[in-house]
């Protein structure tokens, strides 16, 4: 019971579905107390009952619509005043994927609020009492379509996007301290997202879509190996330094203080 203690609580928002009922699965088989986050509480509660019982770890559970401001404000106050908490995995998201003429505002809110707005005050909320204690980790998932804008994910690719560098630069902040920052970015995962978006999965080629356990499983493996990023289902990693370099590399060319040649007036 001392090494349970010891863990600390993993906090994960999204708790009540796809991706997030697995890292809940995986952390208190692990041995973390957990509190739970997302808006359907009956859902939370459920989970919550069956891990308490299977690995016995405590677990908390916080219905919150992450959305909203107020609630995103209550749960972030709540969030750091707890000492006791040993990691964050900002799991919740939401995608509607289709072409930006054809979205409602609302929906682009949405994505935003979720996919970037809540991921980030809940990542202030923890971060300085991470660094107080130089210890504690934050999962970040975000998404492969980070890496791409296509016609119908211009608005998700841009909040995953954002979850990319937003990440990369927290990995830099706290670097030379034992705070652990990793993303994760997956690939098609068989999910209720694919549903609420708009696109079945069953309109994806089924050879690409993983299961959520695995990409779970995956990303809790990265973390183990100390990976900056994880990407479930990808072999070429050799493609992320170099994405990385190039990155860099764009950075630099850029600091010249003029204009570039081919801008100079005729
Ligand atoms: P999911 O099955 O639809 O689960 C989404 C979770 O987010 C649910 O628990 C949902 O809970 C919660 N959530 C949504 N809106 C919320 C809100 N306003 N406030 C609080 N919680 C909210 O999707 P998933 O595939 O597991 O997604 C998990 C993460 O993986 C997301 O960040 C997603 O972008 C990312 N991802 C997924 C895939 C994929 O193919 N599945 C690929 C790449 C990245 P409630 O509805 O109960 O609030």
């Amino acid at each position: 019971m001392s090494d349970i203690q010891n863990l600390g609580t993993a906090v994960i928002t999204g708790a009540s579905a796809g991706l997030g009922r697995v890292f809940a699965d995986r952390l208190a088989r692990r041995g973390h107390n957990l509190l739970l986050i997302a808006r359907r509480d009956d859902l939370l509660e459920e989970a919550a009952k069956k891990l308490s019982s299977l690995y016995g770890v405590t677990v908390n559970t916080w219905a919150a619509d992450l959305s909203k401001p107020s609630e995103l404000q209550a749960t972030a106050d709540k969030l750091s005043a707890d000492s006791s908490i040993s990691m964050l995995v900002n799991n919740a998201g939401v995608s509607t994927l289709a072409p930006v003429g054809s979205t409602r505002a609302a929906e682009a809110a949405n994505m935003i609020a979720v996919n970037i707005s809540a991921l980030t005050a809940l990542t202030i909320a923890v971060l300085p009492g991470f660094k107080a204690r130089d210890t504690g980790t934050i999962l970040n998932i975000g998404s492969v379509l980070g890496f791409a804008g296509l016609p119908i994910s211009s608005i998700y690719s841009g909040t995953k996007g954002y979850v990319y560098l937003f990440t990369r630069g927290l990995q830099e902040e706290v670097s030379g301290t034992n705070v652990r920052v990793q993303l994760v970015a997956p690939a098609a995962t068989a999910t209720d997202i694919w549903e609420l978006s708009g696109v079945p999965l069953s309109n994806l080629d089924a050879a690409t879509v993983m299961t959520a356990e695995n990409c779970v499983d995956a990303a809790l493996r990265g973390m183990d190996l100390g990976e900056a990023v994880t990407m479930p289902s990808s072999n070429e990693v050799g493609l992320l330094s170099q994405f990385d370099e190039l990155r860099v590399k764009l950075l630099v060319a850029a600091q010249r203080g003029k204009p570039a040649d081919r801008y100079a007036a005729a």
